[in-house]
């Protein structure tokens, strides 16, 4: 059985927002994303994986920087609305104690969110990319506790150090020849929904925005990853309220 949160009957408009990949580098990104928190009218915000580009573990937010920047405005955020965090495979060592720090609810993958007698099942979509049988694989290991443990006991500096290493490798790999980014697998998406009683999946992780039937009234959404230093500039959200849902673009 999928996890499942209902929303109270107060909830009017829920924003789903995924894949910003933010990194101190990016201030422009970062920028968007502070006057999104700041002005949005939701009821409850959904971030569904890779808010941040690395997450290298919660000690780094406890100390002055970037994390710690983004830990206070989540922290606001959530003193005015819950706000609920699904882990990406960019930030999936993002624990316990940043999300109370923070105020965040964890989330797991997928949970189905019930919001005016819809189920919508949400996801990041990592783990319905079955043809990266590689990228599956080293998922299934560094997810396990005892992975996590022994990367989290390293020092600090020494995790940032491996996270520029991975970063460069997954950037080599960008630019092979041949390279065929792996997409939500279809009948894997049926199944998810027919196993949650939902005719909707929203999910972010391809950066593919769109809206895809799969046939028998199901369907898929996927979330517009956010850059701002893109021409065009990409800061989008999913607003699901009983009227259905609807993108909506910040820039
Ligand atoms: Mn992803």
């Amino acid at each position: 059985m999928f996890a499942e949160i209902v929303a109270p009957a107060g909830w009017r408009t829920v924003d789903l927002i995924s894949d910003l990949h933010l990194q101190a580098s990016d201030t422009a990104t970062f920028g968007a994303w502070q006057g999104y928190l700041e002005t949005t009218p939701a009821d409850a915000i959904f971030i569904l994986g890779d808010l941040f580009e690395v997450w290298i573990g919660d000690d780094a937010a406890t100390l002055p920087g970037f994390e710690a920047q983004c830990a206070e405005l989540l922290r606001t955020a959530a003193e005015r609305r819950p706000v609920y965090f699904m882990h990406g495979n960019r930030d999936f060592l993002v624990g316990a104690a940043f999300a109370a720090q923070c105020g965040l609810t964890l989330l797991d993958d997928p949970t189905v969110l019930v919001l005016h007698d819809k189920r919508w099942l949400l996801s990041h979509g990592d783990a319905l990319c079955l043809e990266d049988t590689e990228y599956l694989r080293f998922r299934a290991q560094v997810r396990t506790p005892e992975w996590k443990q022994a990367v989290l006991a390293r020092p600090m500096e020494e995790r940032r150090a491996l996270a520029r290493s991975v970063r460069a490798q997954s950037e080599d790999r960008k630019q092979s020849p041949g390279m065929v980014w792996a997409d939500v697998d279809p009948d894997a998406a049926r199944d998810w929904l027919r196993q949650a009683n939902a005719s909707t999946l929203v999910h972010g992780h391809t950066h593919k925005p769109a809206t895809h039937a799969l046939g028998d009234g199901l369907e898929r959404i996927v979330l517009s990853d956010w850059d701002v230093t893109a021409h065009p500039a990409r800061a989008q959200l999913l607003c699901i309220s009983s009227a259905g849902a609807q993108r909506v673009d910040l820039r």
